[in-house]
């Protein structure tokens, strides 16, 4: 088997991580320590769901939507693009991501932005990211793709969250947001994103990768 190049673009789960406004925050603590005297370390974990590098179901926006356990497997993992979005584009509108040039039959896509400067402002959430635009997501779905990941903490704008989440979780594209992709040179890679199987969750966190055939 041919050595696979790995490149990890999950963002670091920590207190010092930038959260949506209102949400949680996160908390990770030793709650039993070696140093202290216990027999062994423990750890616990508190956050919402929507941190870092995460996946979002269709129940995040639609009442009666599918829960995280079930997301295709088909779809978390396989074939991806990244796509380079030119810095001075602050949304991702259909005419945008036309003249990015989305090859036809591309059923993975990650979006690779401004954005990247945002996250080095961490921990400070930006609410300037750069999202997709409603009409940028209906050509996504017109265009068949299958899983849309972009590189801050929602696919959508933040004062214009709901309609394109809408469209897209309608049409059952799983939404991967917080990829860091500051390292990652645009192309061709396989994707794998697995959510933890959290049950009647609307989103989990999830491990990204991006791998290459050496
Ligand atoms: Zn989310």
């Amino acid at each position: 088997m041919n050595k696979m190049k790995i490149h990890d673009i999950s963002y670091p789960i920590s207190p010092n991580m930038p959260v949506w406004p209102g949400d949680p925050p996160v908390v990770v603590e030793r709650v039993s320590s070696m140093e202290a005297g216990a027999g062994v370390n423990i750890s616990r974990i508190s956050c919402g769901v929507h941190i870092g590098t995460h996946v979002d179901a269709p129940l995040h926006f639609l009442r009666d939507g599918e829960r995280v356990q079930n997301l295709d497997l088909h779809i978390l993992v396989g074939d991806a693009v990244v796509l380079e979005i030119p810095s001075d584009v602050s949304l991702i509108t259909a005419e945008v991501i036309r003249k990015a040039g989305l090859a036809a039959g591309t059923e993975r896509v990650l979006f690779k932005t401004s954005n990247q400067e945002r996250w080095k402002l961490a921990p400070e959430f930006q609410t300037d990211f750069v999202g997709i635009s409603p009409d940028g997501a209906q050509y996504l779905v017109d265009m068949g793709v299958k899983l849309v990941g972009v590189d801050y903490l929602s696919v959508a704008p933040f004062n214009n969250s709901r309609e394109p989440h809408e469209i897209f979780l309608k049409a059952h594209l799983i939404l991967l947001e917080g990829v860091y992709l500051n390292k990652i040179t645009p192309g061709n890679y396989m994707l794998c994103c697995l959510p933890l199987k959290l049950i009647d969750s609307e989103g989990s966190p999830c491990r990204a990768i991006l791998m290459e055939l050496g």
